[in-house]
């Protein structure tokens, strides 16, 4: 029998599902063209390659201007790329009933889709040192991270350190939990394994090599250590709150 309660629990299933892709940048969203119906096999949406919200230069000298053009022109738009191929092929094989390559067309929309994703974010969640890069949270998202951590400072140590233990190329993210509304770290290899899918990424940085090669070669740690200068604290505490309907 179906009753009020059931409803909300769907209700709050779709919402979740949903939103998982979009929060993690609405500039998915936006970036997103309008989805185009192909072949019967369903709508399939052009994703895009969002803009940097600032100068190739402008987070010099943590992350240096010829890394950030490389990583975004090049590495960030091959994701999108990716997404797009995997998913204009998963709709070819849905109109064409033909499920054969559905493992390998999956995994290669989740590899190009989670990275696409991921870069978003984190382009989002840097701005210059001083000019809205770096410093300690405040507010709502301080209080966040003192209950769930500690201190900012256990915080800081326990996101370094995922960062630096990530093992070849992936990330170390703050994510954001919503059955027990808490802030957890975690870290993903490549761009989407690990994932236990229910916590939400709202800060993300990047260790893949590619991210920092340039200028620290070996040395992740240094670079670690350089890219606290950048994180807008601000944007993050906006990812949070975006987050609070998922509450159910
Ligand atoms: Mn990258």
């Amino acid at each position: 029998m179906s009753t009020r309660r059931d409803f909300l629990r769907v209700a709050g299933g779709m919402t979740a599902g949903t939103t998982l892709l979009g929060t993690m940048g609405t500039a998915l969203a936006a970036d997103a063209g309008a989805p185009v119906a192909e072949g019967g096999g369903g709508a399939v949406t052009e994703h895009k390659l969002p803009e940097l919200p600032y100068a190739y230069d402008a987070l010099e000298p943590h992350i240096d201007a010829k890394t950030m053009e490389l990583h975004h022109d090049k590495h960030h738009a091959a994701y999108v790329k990716g997404l797009n191929e995997a998913e204009a092929a998963l709709a070819k094989a849905r109109a064409a009933n033909d499920f054969a390559a559905i493992q390998t067309l999956s995994k290669k929309a989740a590899f190009h889709g989670a990275g696409h994703a991921l870069h978003s974010l984190f382009w989002k969640v840097m701005a210059p040192a001083g000019k809205g890069g770096g410093g300690e949270p405040a507010g709502d998202l301080a209080d966040r991270i003192k209950r769930d951590f500690g201190s900012f400072a256990a915080f800081k140590g326990q996101f370094s350190a995922a960062a630096a233990a990530v093992e070849g190329n992936g990330w170390a993210l703050l994510t954001y939990r919503a059955e027990d509304d808490r802030l957890l770290v975690l870290q993903a290899e490549n761009h989407q394994k690990l994932s236990p899918w229910d916590a939400v990424p709202v800060l993300a940085l990047d260790v893949w090599e590619h991210a920092y090669y340039l200028k620290y070669q070996n040395k992740r740690v240094d670079y670690v250590e350089a890219w606290w200068n950048l994180v807008d604290w601000s944007q993050v505490q906006k990812n949070v709150a975006g987050l609070q309907r998922l509450r159910v």
